[in-house]
């Protein structure tokens, strides 16, 4: 694995979904590239395991942006089809409210604003207006905070930041979204649908700013989609795409630390032997990486950064067909402003917690036996800071299990035959995401997003990150755009 004169060499730091991305490309730029994973099996958040005849994905389970898993294949001059295929979800999401409201989240913006209409005090020129304004919001802001590096001042200078800059007033960074979505909609049911989107980066609405509003055009204005065979296929394609590319993969092998020789990265060491590379990428949490594989010292501005949320997860193998369920569900709480309160300022979750249930089998129905359906039951968690998740986990489990039976009338636990449950601390113990936070620092600032750690090391050369802890955030679409950002930057003067 030493650097030879020929080729150039590039060692990356986790095969999450990140990790994999930036090994595509740094192989297509003429690199040999190793990439090292702890764990005996690949994707980090982004796997998947069986339980009993069920198989679960292990964490993301909303597909949005399919295109920027696309244009890895056409990067590599490889077509798409025969590697990954998906298809559209409609309806996007079904939401239940405790009164006994149902409304279909279709990605179509007028019937999803007539069902506003139908349903809530709000109208449905309201609605469309404002997703207008989002779609606005996202394009002014796509370009600058999103697809290019915010910490290379050089963009400064480019047409995209000038055309943002003028467009800042709009994008109302200096308010917060649910200010924002409760001047717009009279309806508590509307104001918490869109106040919901927060918790896509692990933020919280009543203190995240409303620039967070525009990503709810992400499912409006570019659909929701369903990946065949599940989203751990995601992985496993863009794996192929990897190896066919000459990509080789170390798995239970842990990184323990980056080596250093003055102000440059010169490699890895992982059992005990150092390995060198011209470029390394770390793909670990940032805020783990500076605690176990750099100097602390220097990390200590993003270590003491605010954490993002976590999740609790049941994952239940049920054997009973719900037909009044769709694949995405989300079961609201009716003391939405206190469950956020309890989750970031108490760091606990709230007796009447908003439930996300996910059944994957409704479009993958090879995942659970015939007549059965997979549920993945998520609620937020905070972060790990000390609580005694067995505790925890009783009390939540009871509290989801008779809101689902009040909400859905149902009897949930007669049909639950096979469970495991992931807490913040085993999601840390997987993925060494620090204390458990799925997308590193949370977004409860205005400035949470020029605070993020930067794609490029700014003590070290040759050292690059990527991954849902660095600009520019969490979730499978940034997580592939980070990786083209740090790519870009670890080639710029090839
Ligand atoms: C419950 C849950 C639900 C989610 N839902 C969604 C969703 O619906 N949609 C969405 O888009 N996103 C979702 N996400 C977020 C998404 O999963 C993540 O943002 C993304 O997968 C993170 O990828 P990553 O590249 O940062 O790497 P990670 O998945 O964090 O993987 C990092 C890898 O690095 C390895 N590693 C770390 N340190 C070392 C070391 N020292 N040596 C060797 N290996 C190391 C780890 O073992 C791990 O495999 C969810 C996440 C979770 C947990």
């Amino acid at each position: 694995m030493n650097s030879s004169k020929s080729q150039k060499t590039c060692a990356i730091i986790g095969a999450g979904i990140a990790g994999i991305a930036a090994a595509i490309r740094m192989a297509a730029k003429g690199y040999k590239v190793d990439v090292f994973d702890k764990n005996d099996t690949p994707g980090g958040k982004l796997s998947s395991f069986n339980l009993g005849s069920y198989r679960f994905d292990f964490g993301p389970s909303l597909f949005t942006l399919p295109h920027l898993v696309e244009e890895l294949f056409l990067l590599c001059n490889k077509k798409p089809e025969q590697y990954f295929s998906y298809t559209k979800v409609e309806p996007g999401h079904l939401y239940f409210f405790e009164d006994g409201t149902r409304i279909e989240a279709s990605s179509d913006i007028n019937s999803f604003a007539q069902q506003i209409e139908n349903h809530t005090r709000d109208k449905s020129n309201v609605v469309i207006n404002y997703l207008k304004k989002q779609e606005e919001k996202f394009n002014i802001t796509k370009e600058v905070f999103l697809q290019h590096s915010l910490h290379d001042y050089k963009n400064y200078l480019s047409l995209h930041f000038l055309k943002a800059l003028c467009g800042l007033h709009k994008i109302e960074a200096l308010t917060t979204m649910h200010e924002v979505n409760q001047k717009t909609f009279c309806d508590s049911r509307t104001i918490r649908i869109f106040d919901r989107y927060a918790t896509y980066n692990g933020s919280n609405p009543y203190q995240a700013p409303a620039t967070l509003t525009m990503i709810p055009h992400i499912e409006f204005g570019f659909g929701v989609y369903f990946p065949k065979g599940g989203m751990y296929s995601i992985t496993q394609s863009l794996l192929q795409l990897a190896m066919d590319m000459g990509v080789r993969f170390h798995y239970s092998t842990l990184v323990e630390s980056i080596l250093l020789h003055r102000n440059t990265a010169t490699g890895i060491q992982c059992d005990n032997t150092k390995l060198c590379y011209d470029k390394i990428f770390c793909n670990a949490d940032v805020h783990y990486a500076y605690q176990k594989l750099l100097p602390q010292k220097i990390g200590e501005k993003y270590i003491k950064q605010e954490r993002s949320s976590s999740a609790l997860v049941f994952y239940w193998g049920i054997k009973k067909i719900h037909s009044q369920l769709a694949l995405h569900n989300i079961l609201f709480s009716e003391h939405y402003e206190q469950e956020f309160h309890v989750l970031f300022k108490e760091k606990k979750i709230h007796q009447d917690p908003t439930i996300y249930i996910n059944i994957a089998s409704k479009y993958a129905p090879e995942d659970a036996p015939q007549g059965c359906e997979t549920w993945f039951v998520m609620i937020n968690a905070p972060h790990q800071q000390g609580q005694n998740w067995d505790a925890v986990v009783a009390e939540t489990r009871q509290n989801v299990i008779r809101k689902i039976n009040r909400m859905l009338q149902t009897d949930i636990e007669k049909y639950i035959e096979a469970e495991r449950i992931l807490t913040p601390a085993e999601l840390e113990r997987k993925t060494l995401s620090a204390q458990g936070s799925i997308y590193g620092s949370s977004s409860n600032s205005v400035f949470s997003a020029f605070l993020r750690h930067p794609n490029r090391s700014p003590h070290y050369k040759n050292l690059f990150f990527c991954g849902g802890s660095v600009h520019p955030g969490g979730g499978i679409p940034l997580c592939l755009l980070s990786a083209k950002i740090a790519t870009e930057l670890a080639t710029r003067n090839d």
